[in-house]
């Protein structure tokens, strides 16, 4: 109570507002057996206007009630994240998607069809339900089904649209693993239910439908050219920022962080084994100067012998890569490296040009050859 007041004494003398943030974070590990009764604890602290982290096929997400702006405001909170980037709300049924926006389009009929549940998100006109804080202001919303069943059922059991934005401190990797998110969130946040490695390990694609022209604002599992065999043309509408200073790139990282560790990340571009000289060279270079340098790469015999290295899997399956990409960036992390090396040789096609937009978003700088 004490501790209460001084608070308040504090956030009216400094102008915001603090909170407590010692909640004790319950962890459920879900199986088989225990399934329903998890589901049951955690819609409860859904209903009640809880924080709940679940894991979905693409990374875990923070969920709350996408209709009750209270619990929608503990998600920004949690997450220290800008109250101008909107929320995705995760819905399991149609009749809930109807309820949210003015109306469904027939493009986005169609691609509900081919990919929901799944790693689409959708973004149409919103319904005055939905509140102000969810979407940023917008008039829009974006909304998706996920494939995953924890999700899916919670989402059922609950009876609520879930705001669900993935589950770590804003600006920091993804999470893909439920350590992940205690690691960022413990202590911040109501539960968060284990269930294993997300199986995607990048954020779903979003598209745009709620104009004349669709247009990809996200790349993500599903392709653009995926989507283009069911509704014709999409403009890209995301650029990774690039701009090229002689051959050295600055990305955005530098301006709005994203899927950012601690340590400073240099993506080197270009074909493989270019790439891998350079990151040999550089690694000579940065650790001769002293410091403590890791290796973000795929799976190869010619790279410095160190430890502190993240193999990302085999680099012609970019699905593997994907998968393990904010783990390795995580784990250098951990190890304690101050540079990461990132191997930036990935095609830009299919889940590859999610992988080479996270990268270059994660990344300081793009040394490109
Ligand atoms: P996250 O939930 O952290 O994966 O991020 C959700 C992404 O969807 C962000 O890039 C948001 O800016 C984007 N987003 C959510 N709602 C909208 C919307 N109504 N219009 C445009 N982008 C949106
Ligand atoms: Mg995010």
């Amino acid at each position: 109570m004490q501790k209460h007041m001084k608070n308040l004494k504090l956030s009216l003398i400094m102008g915001f507002e603090i909170r407590e943030m010692n909640k004790p974070t319950k962890v459920f590990k879900i199986t088989h057996y225990n399934f329903s009764d998890v589901i049951c604890e955690c819609a409860q602290i859904i209903q009640k206007g809880g924080t709940v982290a679940i894991p979905t096929e693409t990374v875990y997400g923070l969920a709350a009630n996408a209709l009750d702006p209270a619990a929608v405001d503990s998600i920004f909170y949690a997450k220290g994240r800008p109250a101008d980037n909107p929320l995705i709300v995760h819905v399991s049924s149609l009749g809930q998607l109807e309820q949210l926006v003015l109306d469904i389009p027939s493009k986005a009929l169609s691609l509900i069809e081919t990919f929901w549940p799944g790693p689409l998100t959708i973004i149409l006109k919103r319904a005055d339900i939905v509140p102000d804080i969810t979407t940023g202001g917008l008039d829009t919303v974006a909304v998706r089904m996920p494939a995953n069943q924890v999700a899916q059922e919670l989402i059922r059991v609950s009876g609520r649209p879930l705001a669900a934005p993935s589950a770590n401190i804003s600006g920091r990797p993804s999470p893909t693993t439920a350590s992940h998110v205690i690691h960022d969130l413990d202590g911040k946040i109501d539960a968060v239910i284990d269930a294993g490695t997300a199986t995607i390990g990048v954020e779903s694609t979003v598209i745009d439908l709620s104009r004349e022209k669709p247009a990809i604002l996200r790349p993500g599992y599903i392709s653009a050219k995926n989507i283009e065999k069911i509704i014709g043309e999409v403009e890209i509408g995301y650029s990774d920022h690039i701009t090229e200073v002689e051959g050295v790139v600055r990305s955005p990282g530098m301006k709005y962080t994203h899927y950012s560790p601690n340590a400073i990340v240099l993506l080197v571009e270009g074909t493989h084994d270019i790439v891998l000289n350079k990151i040999y060279e550089m690694y000579n270079d940065f650790t001769c100067r002293g410091a403590r340098v890791g290796l973000l790469v795929t799976n190869n015999d010619f790279l410095p012998p160190t430890n502190d290295i993240f193999y990302l899997g085999n680099k012609d399956k970019p699905e593997e890569v994907a998968k393990n990409l904010f783990k390795g960036l995580r784990f250098l992390d951990e190890v304690g490296v101050t540079i990461i090396l990132a191997d930036g040789s990935f095609s830009n096609e299919g889940v590859g040009a999610a992988v080479m937009n996270r990268l270059r978003k994660a990344s300081e700088m793009v040394i490109r050859l």
